[in-house]
């Protein structure tokens, strides 16, 4: 599989996804059938060698849809949540 990029990186040359049916990388949901799918998606991300430039290109264009980096659109919502600087209180 070969997903576009907006960035025109060329990381994705070398993904494991390439060669996948990119339907996969987008699962419906989070729940039920669709959990099968997901790992079944991540599964293919960990033994990807550029897992890490993938995370941090979906983190940084806030992909919103699909599996990328290994993690769902909802994980990635948590990260950017980690990530916030957090406001002092008064
Ligand atoms: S980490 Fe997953 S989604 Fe990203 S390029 Fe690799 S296989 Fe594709």
């Amino acid at each position: 599989m070969y997903r576009e990029s907006r960035t025109g990186a060329n990381w994705q040359a070398r993904s494991a996804c390439r060669r996948e049916d990119p339907e996969l990388f987008f699962p419906i949901g989070d729940t039920g059938p669709s959990l099968a799918q997901i790992e079944e998606a991540k599964a293919v991300c960990r033994y990807c060698v550029v897992i890490e430039p993938c995370l941090e290109w979906a983190l940084e264009s806030r992909e919103a849809h699909g599996i990328w980096g290994a993690t769902t659109e909802a994980e990635r919502r948590r990260l950017h949540r980690l990530a916030r600087p957090v406001e002092p209180t008064r």
